[in-house]
């Protein structure tokens, strides 16, 4: 296996280009405990962290970026973001430990493909993009449509996300990500909700994004209790809407953090929470911050 750390990103691609086998890294807190446990190894291993545009969290006003390789710990540490941002800051700051944090990166969160990512669902409900780099060019996707399936991206073998484009938070909007874990810390998600909501003058909800992770295959939206929210005050009917919608929106598996019913209700407990929380910051958010 060769190691090889690129300073472009033009390089890296031509890099990726040139083996069959060949993988992007960034923290490699997923990459190195897998080859550890027996996967394959790449012919080569490509370090993104050495190209300087992928390891760096900007704000130009109207929207932020986040280089791929970015540590997540940069998220919860950037004071203007975590305060734009809280849920997908939170997300951020769950992933494993501090010594975790200050390699992981949102890049290889994403495109590990786990269905328990603690930032993915933070990420889908905020609309962020992905700014993909490949032999031809640059192509935007909208992180949902990035995962495809448990380990399996819509990302061809020569391509990797260059950065994240995050629009800024809207006046009166706010964001949450909560998860359950059998333990305090360091375990993976049984269910992660995140939710972000917008509201209209009168204090009803003008726009809201719900999504579910660890229940599915890949992140799952939840059209029925976005459109319960919508022109209401989220009173306690219409989060047990919400709650409902959640669990039933769920297809979760059985295994040793949890079952299929069990999973299905954290997940209604959990959606409804999530709300609850971007809506008071929503509140917080009134156009002056
Ligand atoms: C002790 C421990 C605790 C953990 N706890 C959590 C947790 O609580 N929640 C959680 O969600 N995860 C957790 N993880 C998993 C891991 O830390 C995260 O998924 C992390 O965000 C991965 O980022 P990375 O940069 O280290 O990825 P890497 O290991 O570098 O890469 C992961 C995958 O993504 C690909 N990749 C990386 N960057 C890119 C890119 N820019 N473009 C395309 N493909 C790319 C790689 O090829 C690889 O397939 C934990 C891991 C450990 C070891």
């Amino acid at each position: 296996m060769k190691y090889v750390a690129p300073s472009s990103v033009e390089e890296a691609a031509s890099l990726l280009s040139s083996s069959p086998s060949a993988q992007v890294f960034a923290g490699a807190t997923d990459v190195v405990p897998q080859i550890r446990a027996g996967r394959p190894a790449p012919d080569v291993l490509v370090d993104l962290k050495k190209i300087k545009e992928l390891v760096a969290l900007n704000s130009d006003g109207d929207k932020w970026t986040v280089g791929a390789a970015t540590p997540t710990a940069y998220l919860t540490e950037d004071e203007a973001f975590s305060h734009e941002f809280p849920g997908l800051s939170e997300a951020a700051g769950l992933i494993g430990s501090d010594q975790i944090q200050n390699r992981s990166s949102l890049g290889g969160n994403l495109c590990n493909a786990s269905p328990a990512a603690d930032s993915v669902p933070a990420m889908v409900v905020n609309g962020v993009r992905a700014v993909v780099a490949g032999p031809n060019g640059t192509r935007v996707l909208d992180v949902s449509e990035v995962v495809t399936g448990p380990g399996q991206t819509a990302l061809d073998d020569d391509e990797f996300i260059v950065e994240f484009e995050i629009d800024k938070m809207p006046s009166r909007s706010g964001d949450a990500y909560l998860r359950m874990i059998p333990r305090t810390e360091m375990d993976i998600a049984v269910v992660g909700a995140g939710a972000r909501v917008t509201l209209a003058d009168d204090g009803s909800i003008e726009q809201a994004v719900l999504a579910l992770g660890a229940v599915a295959p890949t992140v799952v939206r939840i059209p029925d209790a976005e459109q319960a929210l919508v022109g209401s005050t989220a009173d306690e009917e219409t989060l047990n809407a919400v709650a409902a919608a959640a669990s039933e929106a769920c297809d979760p598996i059985d295994d040793k953090r949890g079952t299929v019913e069990y999973r299905k209700q954290v997940a209604g407990v959990l959606a409804k929470r999530a709300v609850v929380i971007a809506i008071e910051r929503a509140e917080q958010r009134n156009g002056t911050n």
